[in-house]
This record gives C-alpha cells, sequence and structure tokens, in this order.
C-alpha cells in the first residue's frame, strides 16, 4: 500500500491495485495488458474515437427512425434473455425502459450468453431496424453499468454520501473530472480492450487516474516553443487524448504526442551523430593518384559517373580523421558492391584492413568470389567468415585477422561476433543494411581496435529505398549517398502479373526462351510441402522438370541447404549448366547472374511489395530483355495493390513509398530489425511534415547543447537515455 505517500495524492507511479475503487481484482486484470501504475494508464492510448450517439427513449428512438440501419443508443433494464441453439447460438435480450421495449440480438454469439442477465442494465448501441413494431438491433454493443463492488465507478456515479469508500484509506481522489459523467462528450475514447477487460473499464479507471496525474506533469518542451510550433501542452494532450469532446480534440492532442514520439527520437539519432563525431577518431585516408589508378586498374569496367560522384563522396570523409558513418542507398543491380570495393582497397592501400558483412550466406559468398576474382594474382589476403566455417578454419581466420595475415574479412553475422578482432581495420562495410540493425553498425565499430587508436570508417549500403520519411527516422544519425541509374547496357525489365491458372502458358513461353540459352529463377514460398497449399521448391521442381521444362537441367535452392551443396549449385548456375533455379526467397538479396533474363514468382500476392521489387531485381543484369512474371491474384485489397504497383513501376524509390503507405511503417521496417522500439502515435506515412519540424529542431537543438546538458531539459534528456539510450548506444563511443 502506498500509505507512506507523502502527499496522498495519486501519482503516475502509485500502483493501481493501491487506489481505492479499482480493488485487487480489476487491477489483476489490468496488469494483464501491463498496466500497473497510474502513469500506465495515462499512456494507454485509445486506438480510435467513436462518435458517442445521444442516448434516447426506445420510443422516440422507435419513432424517429429515419432509414433502417441507423445507429443509435438506448439504455434499459434488460427484461429477459433467451438463448436458441442451433447450428449456431443465437442470443437475444429484452430491454425494457419508461418507454418501451427493444430486442437485442446476437448472432453466433455464444460467448454473449454470459455477459447479459435478466436484472442488468446498460446501454445497447448499434445499428437498429423496426421489425413487427419493435425496435430491432443486430450484434449491438452491449455496456453494462459496472456493478457496486467492481469498479469505482459505480460509486462515483453516486451521491457521495452513498459511497463505501474505506476510511482508513488515507489517498485522496481529487474530484475535479468526475469519472464517466462527462456528459457533454461526444466522442468516446475506445480502447484496446478484450473479453476479459472491457473498454469501458479502462476508460473508468482511466478517468479516475488522468487528473491527478495531469497535475503533477512538468511539461519537457518550453512554453515558447511550444507556442511557436502550434503544439498543446503535454498534460493536455493527455487529457484531451482520452477525454475528447470534439474531433479537433484529437487532432490537436495526437500532434503533440506525434512530435514528441519524433523529437526524441531525432534527438536521439542526432546526439549519436553528434557524439560520433566528436569522439571518434579514424585513419585519415587519403587518395593519391597512384592508388586511385591501381585500384580502378583491378575493376574490370568502367565507372559510371554515378558511381564515381559516390565515390567520391566517400573518399572525401575517409580523408578526416573523424569515422566516416555514411548510408549508400542505390536500388537494386545498380552497382554498389564495386564502391564498397573501392572504399575497402583504399584502405588496403594504406595497409590496413577491410571487413564486408553480408546478411546471407549466398551474398557473402558471391562477395567474397567477385573480390577474389578481381585481386587475382595480387598480394591481397582474404579471409573468409561464416558460421559453416569448421572449428579449424574459424580458428586459422580468426587468429590471421587479429596477425594482420589477412588485408580483406568477408563474412556474415559470423564476422560480428565476439572473438573476431583486427589487428587495424580501417574500413567496415555492411551490405543490405536493412537486414541488420543499429547494434550491429555498433558492433562493427568496436571492431577497429586491436593496434589502432580508433574506429573504422563505416559504409552501410542497402538496396531497399527507404522512404525520406523512414530514412532519417532509422539512419537519421549517417550521412547519406544514393546510387542513381543502372550500369550501362541495361535493358528494360518487362513485368506481367498473371493469373495462377495460366502458369501452364506461362512456362511453355518460357521453355522457348530456354531454348534461346537464357537462364530463370523460379521462386516458390514454401520449402517443404505443408497444408497451406503453397507450392514447394521439391515439387515445382518435379513439375516442372516432367511436364512443361522437360529435358533442361534444373536445381532448387533454398536456405535450408548445406553450404557446400548451395556453393556448387550456384555455381553450376552461374556457369550454365544448370538452366533454372527453383528457388526460395533467399535468393532475394544480392545474387548476381548476368545471364539470368526470366523470373518467374508463383504465389506472387504472398509476398510483401519492397520483396517482389527485390526479387525483379535479380534479373535485367545482362544484355539480354529480361521478363519477370508474377504468377498471383489476391483476394485482399492490400494484395491488389501490391501487385498492381510492382507491374506500374519499377522505380524502387516509388516503391518504397508505395509499400509504406500500404502496409503502415511498422511492417516496413519493424522495430525488430531498427532495433528500435515502435512509435505509439506517429505515424510515418502520414506525419511526415512534422517528422521534418521535428528533425529540424532536434538538429538545432544538439548543435546548441550536444549532450542536453542544460538543466532546462534534464527531464527530456532522461526520458531519451531510457526510451532510446541503449538501442541508438548514446553514451557509447562506439
Ligand atoms: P547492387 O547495387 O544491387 O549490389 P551490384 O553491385 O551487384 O548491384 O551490380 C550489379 C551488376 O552490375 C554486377 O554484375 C556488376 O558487376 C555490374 N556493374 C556494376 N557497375 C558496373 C559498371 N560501371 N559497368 C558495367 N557493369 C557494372
Ligand atoms: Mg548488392
Amino acid at each position: 500500500m502506498a500509505q507512506n505517500s507523502a502527499t496522498n495524492l495519486i501519482t503516475a507511479k502509485t500502483a493501481l491495485a493501491d487506489i481505492p475503487g479499482i480493488g485487487a481484482r480489476l487491477a489483476e486484470r489490468l496488469k494483464a495488458f501491463e498496466l500497473l501504475t497510474a502513469g500506465d494508464m495515462v499512456r494507454h492510448f485509445p486506438m480510435r474515437h467513436e462518435r458517442k450517439l445521444a442516448e434516447r427513449s426506445i420510443l422516440e428512438t422507435q419513432r424517429e427512425m429515419a432509414d433502417d440501419q441507423a445507429e443509435i443508443r438506448i439504455r434499459g433494464t434488460v427484461a429477459a434473455v433467451r438463448v436458441r441453439r442451433g447450428r449456431a447460438t443465437m442470443v437475444e435480450a429484452t430491454l425494457e425502459d419508461d418507454s418501451s421495449s427493444a430486442r437485442l440480438v446476437w448472432f453466433n454469439a455464444s460467448w454473449m450468453r454470459d455477459k447479459i442477465h435478466p436484472g442488468d442494465s446498460g446501454v445497447a448501441q448499434g445499428r437498429a431496424k423496426v421489425r413487427n413494431g419493435f425496435l430491432e438491433l443486430g450484434n449491438p454493443r452491449w455496456i453494462p453499468d459496472p456493478a457496486p463492488d467492481e469498479t469505482m465507478a459505480q460509486r462515483a456515479a453516486m451521491p457521495s454520501n452513498a459511497t463505501t469508500e474505506s476510511t482508513n484509506s488515507t489517498i485522496n481522489i481529487p474530484r475535479i473530472n468526475p469519472p464517466l459523467l462527462h456528459v457533454h462528450d461526444q466522442l468516446r475514447a475506445i480502447y484496446p480492450a478484450s473479453e476479459q477487460l472491457l473498454s469501458s473499464e479502462i476508460e473508468s479507471v482511466v478517468a479516475q487516474v488522468l487528473e491527478p496525474v495531469c497535475c503533477a506533469i512538468d511539461d519537457p518542451l518550453p512554453l515558447a516553443f511550444r507556442q511557436e510550433r502550434g503544439l498543446i501542452a503535454l498534460a493536455d494532450a493527455y487529457r484531451l487524448y482520452h477525454q475528447a469532446r470534439a474531433e479537433d480534440d484529437v487532432v490537436a492532442a495526437r500532434k503533440r504526442l506525434a512530435f514528441d514520439e519524433l523529437f526524441l527520437l531525432q534527438l536521439g539519432v542526432m546526439m549519436r551523430r553528434a557524439q560520433l563525431r566528436s569522439r571518434t577518431r579514424a585513419l585519415p585516408l587519403k587518395l593519391e593518384a597512384n592508388i586511385n589508378q591501381h585500384i580502378r586498374s583491378r575493376i574490370p569496367f568502367t565507372l559510371t559517373p554515378q558511381q564515381d560522384q559516390v565515390i567520391a563522396e566517400i573518399v572525401a570523409d575517409m580523408s578526416q580523421p573523424f569515422a566516416m558513418n555514411r548510408l549508400l542507398q542505390g536500388d537494386v543491380g545498380s552497382g554498389k558492391t564495386v564502391v564498397a570495393v573501392y572504399a575497402m582497397l583504399l584502405a588496403v592501400a594504406h595497409g590496413f584492413q577491410a571487413a564486408l558483412v553480408a546478411p546471407t550466406e549466398l551474398l557473402a559468398e558471391q562477395h567474397y568470389a567477385v573480390l577474389g576474382a578481381m585481386l587475382q594474382g595480387s598480394n591481397v589476403r582474404i579471409a573468409f567468415i561464416t558460421s559453416s566455417n569448421t572449428s579449424a578454419e574459424r580458428r586459422e581466420r580468426v587468429a590471421g585477422l587479429a596477425s594482420g595475415k589477412f588485408d580483406i574479412a568477408i563474412g556474415t553475422h559470423a564476422l560480428l561476433e565476439g572473438g573476431v578482432a583486427f589487428r587495424n581495420l580501417a574500413v567496415a562495410v555492411i551490405d543490405e543494411q536493412h537486414r541488420f540493425g543499429v547494434k550491429q553498425r555498433a558492433a562493427i565499430r568496436q571492431k577497429g581496435q586491436g593496434e589502432l587508436p580508433v574506429v573504422p570508417h563505416t559504409l552501410v549500403m542497402t538496396a531497399t529505398p527507404i522512404p525520406r520519411t523512414l530514412a532519417i527516422t532509422l539512419y537519421g544519425d549517417l550521412d547519406t549517398s544514393v546510387l542513381r541509374g543502372s550500369p550501362p547496357g541495361r535493358e528494360r525489365i518487362i513485368t506481367r502479373v498473371v493469373a495462377p491458372e495460366k502458369a501452364p502458358e506461362v512456362y511453355s513461353y518460357l521453355r522457348t526462351r530456354l531454348e534461346r540459352g537464357e537462364q530463370a529463377y523460379v521462386v516458390v514460398p514454401a520449402v517443404e510441402e505443408s497444408d497451406l497449399g503453397l507450392k514447394d521448391v521439391a515439387n515445382h521442381l518435379r513439375y516442372l522438370q516432367e511436364g512443361p521444362w522437360k529435358g533442361f537441367n534444373l536445381a532448387v535452392l533454398h536456405g535450408a541447404m548445406a553450404r557446400e551443396e548451395r556453393d556448387a549449385t550456384m555455381n553450376a548456375f552461374r556457369s550454365g549448366k544448370v538452366h533454372a533455379l527453383v528457388a526460395t526467397i533467399v535468393i532475394e538479396v544480392g545474387v548476381d547472374v548476368a545471364n539470368a533474363s526470366i523470373m518467374v514468382v508463383e504465389h506472387a500476392d504472398r509476398f510483401g511489395l519492397a520483396q517482389l521489387h527485390q526479387l525483379r531485381g535479380r534479373v535485367g543484369r545482362g544484355s539480354t530483355q529480361s521478363l519477370c512474371v508474377f504468377l498471383g491474384e489476391s483476394p485482399t485489397q492490400d494484395g491488389k495493390q501490391r501487385l498492381e504497383a510492382i507491374r506500374n513501376t519499377d522505380d524502387g524509390f516509388m516503391i518504397a513509398e508505395t509499400d509504406l503507405r500500404i502496409r503502415g511503417p511498422g511492417e516496413v521496417f519493424g522495430s525488430r530489425q531498427s532495433g528500435l522500439p515502435p512509435f505509439q502515435i506517429a505515424d510515418l506515412a502520414r506525419d511526415g511534415e512534422l517528422l521534418r519540424v521535428a528533425r529540424a529542431d532536434a538538429h538545432a537543438w544538439i548543435e546548441k547543447d550536444p549532450e542536453l546538458s542544460a538543466p532546462s531539459v534534464a527531464a527530456l534528456k532522461n526520458k531519451l537515455l531510457i526510451t532510446y539510450g541503449k538501442a541508438l548506444g548514446l553514451g557509447d563511443v562506439g
């Protein structure tokens, strides 16, 4: 019990169980929603607001029913409940008030049986019609009046001398805002709820704690700043969001709450950026003319002007005595690898080490092969490190990196693990950054130690073009380069979306192209047969081999295969011995075979838009006109939109924006990948402008006070460290 609380008031920290009227049973159910304290309740936001309908008598409602299916709200006492068991249980209740009676019907709703009893009173809200002279509501929302000992709502609704408030409680509940009785409200907050915990129960608990908690809030943003930005006070934002009376209230509250979330994260990324700049010394690696010439002589083609431009940006960063921290965005096939190779060879030319981390083994192997070919005959030594190394291999390679025997390390996550250390790592490249989080970026930066008191220059690359709003959220602490266009001699890819029934025609047409020497990828969603009815690798291979593509050499490729086997298959495909690969999504990332000009994706409607775009990017890498066929037909609106978007454009940036709109940011870049806690209120798809403002403000604040050490922002800084300190590595020099 919080009996020792000095003020005897409810504060944000007061445990819900200690508040009279909430009671142990309700507190227990709130706990299941991770709602433990008064503050938790205030930060537990409604998911939407419903127009609260005026309550009218049943008779009046019935007389004035203008059209069937009008939404109405009536209050009364339950006179009778009937349960009809048939194929589906139907629950029927008669609701009476002083004027008349109405029928409430729940179809197929056995669970309603225990929720409504004769004698109960409450409110029914829903769509109604008049049938046989009776007002009838189908599947209405039933909001029972709370039982007296269950919540404090009833208590509050009663005259105060009738309350059963225990006199020995020392917690004093201010009655500034009588719970539940905001009769003038036009909107009602609807909370995420369950059968065990109703939205209306959450609403009444919030009503009790909201005012005392809000009274004590010290606004983290100064008044003048708020006024300039048109933001209401934080306490008011909480009040209005929970107890909005009009649409405008919700808009104003939402704006403030969303701004705070965006601003806090931007402060975090800006602080991180400032810390990286001021605290991290790196090796300045100058590009001498002879080094430039040397590197270019190893590259088997002429760089495009766009590649030269990006390389110039990177080289400028690397010549500085503080660490580069740069993101390279470029659509699939735009030629990022060679840019990374350039940066790595610049380090090697100066006698230091370089590392390249890829998200999948397949991709790491490909990089290893490409770099190995370029460096053939040179004395540059490459260590290949993945989790499938034998322990002897790993021991030998790890030791060689530490001693400096190897100049370059290429590998997967295994490279980031503890135990791997470098003698003098000067450049680290992370490929397909969207597969990694902020933490991995920090991990590779730690690897620079060894004999150098510096951190490596870091280049992160992504082929998933990121909408600007997301880029500055996830990678706000990075400088950005964008590689546009594609290497010369590329033909546009023809994209077709075809109904699944037409698959046989598609495969027989493609047969004529295989006969001309083209190669194909066929992507299916499953590795193994299952009862989901999805095509799987083995069965689809058999179908093609015995049917439309009989006589061609086909092979499977998926993530569950042993590395040697996958290697062998990939090599056979690269050399043309295998004509078509039947694969899972493992080929999504980065795989590069120029002669492969056909892509077929089965069940295309099951893949995300970004994935479809990545898959399509596997072809169109040579001089043959490539064809990409998406077999699919979606029953859902989202699926239809995705297929339409992929057919209509091959611009990765546009696809990314569309993807963000269709799926929302949480899905596009789940917090799991980013390592950041998700926003509760802010929505990157709609708050782009607010984000822009928050970012500019955060930038200005950190410029003035890089560590937010002014006393006036102590609370803000504290909140920042609690929310993002760990995820962003604030404070570690890393
Ligand atoms: P991504 O940006 O998707 O990683 P890659 O780096 O794999 O793309 O490049 C795709 C293909 O284009 C590779 O086969 C690569 O060798 C080739 N390529 C890259 N730059 C050029 C260039 N300037 N001229 C010709 N081919 C290039
Ligand atoms: Mg790549």
